[in-house]
């Protein structure tokens, strides 16, 4: 198989490594499509993936990587550990077990799927993170749906800052508060529904802004995560949209129509509530 190059910026992260700012993401995508979906978007250029244990699509991932024509430092791949293998040793399990689905001997990215607080394990999971690290199991430790004092209790109690926090993040909740926290931290915010899975793709001022540009409201609302700073991955199992959503890099949200989406927040969530889930 023949794959393209990418020109997708990267970002740096504190502890000195990079990652590539546009991914894919494949939550939702079923176990037996996965190889083909992720073929697909190396193919559209995409270098960065964004699976989890909890996907159950882990090995899909993996396989297309290992077919495709590239190396494995070509590709840039984000697993998380699931609420039920926190725990010191079970996280330490549960990213081995990653690692055979995906026959790599490393990740790229791990982590903390959700805070679970109800459970108060997440700081012996970050624990665990730790020791992964050091025993080169993956190159990059963060979290996911954490909010601030969650962030703050593992930085205190380990003095060892997430490189990423990936939470809920589009147009109707744009989480300015805790993307100012981890712009005081140095964590790269990640964006998950980046498209609040369509439900801002009809909104009057996303489509009037696109149609300025030219282009869908899927480009302009990427476009907009990119100009933020955020890490994004939009999922698509769609072959015109794959490649409509990393062909973002020909245009540019001026900065009125940067504050005429800022004016939609309106603290939305389509998933559940970080305090609560568990
Ligand atoms: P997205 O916001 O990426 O939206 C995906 C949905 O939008 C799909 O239904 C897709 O349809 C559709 N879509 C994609 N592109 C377009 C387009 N250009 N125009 C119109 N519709 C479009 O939602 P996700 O929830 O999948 O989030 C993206 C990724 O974030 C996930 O795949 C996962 O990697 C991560 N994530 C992480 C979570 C966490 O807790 N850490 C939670 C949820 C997601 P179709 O496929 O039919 O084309």
């Amino acid at each position: 198989m023949t794959v393209t190059s990418s020109n997708v910026p990267s970002i740096a992260l504190h502890d000195g490594e990079h990652i590539p700012q546009l991914g894919f993401g494949v939550f939702q995508v079923p176990p037996q499509d996965t190889a083909d979906v992720t073929t697909r978007a190396l193919l559209a250029g995409y270098r960065h993936i964004d699976t989890a244990k909890a996907y159950n699509n882990e090995a899909g991932v993996g396989q297309a990587v290992h077919a495709a024509d590239l190396q494995r430092e070509d590709v840039y791949i984000t697993t998380k550990c699931w609420n039920s293998d926190q725990g010191h040793d079970q996280a330490k399990r549960a990213l081995r077990g990653s690692l055979e689905r995906l026959e790599m001997r490393h990740v790229d990215l791990y982590l903390i799927h959700w805070p679970a607080p109800a459970q108060d394990r997440y700081l012996d999971t970050w624990k665990a993170f730790i020791e992964l690290q050091q025993e080169g199991l993956t190159r990059s430790i963060g979290v996911s749906n954490f909010q601030e004092s969650h962030l703050e209790r593992i930085i205190a109690e380990t003095g060892v800052v997430p490189v990423v926090n990936q939470i809920e993040l589009h147009p109707y909740l744009q989480q300015a508060g805790l993307r100012r926290e981890h712009a005081e931290r140095g964590i790269v915010t990640e964006a998950w529904s980046p498209l609040a899975q369509g439900a801002v793709l009809d909104d009057p001022v996303i489509v009037d802004i696109a149609q300025a540009h030219g282009v869908t409201p899927g480009q302009a609302v990427i476009r907009w995560h990119l100009q933020l700073g955020n890490v994004v991955f939009p999922k698509s199992a769609t072959q015109s949209r794959i490649e409509e959503n990393f062909d973002v890099f020909g245009f540019t949200l001026t900065d009125d129509e940067m504050a005429r989406i800022e004016g939609l927040d309106r603290g939305r969530r389509t998933g559940p509530d970080p305090d609560r889930f568990s």
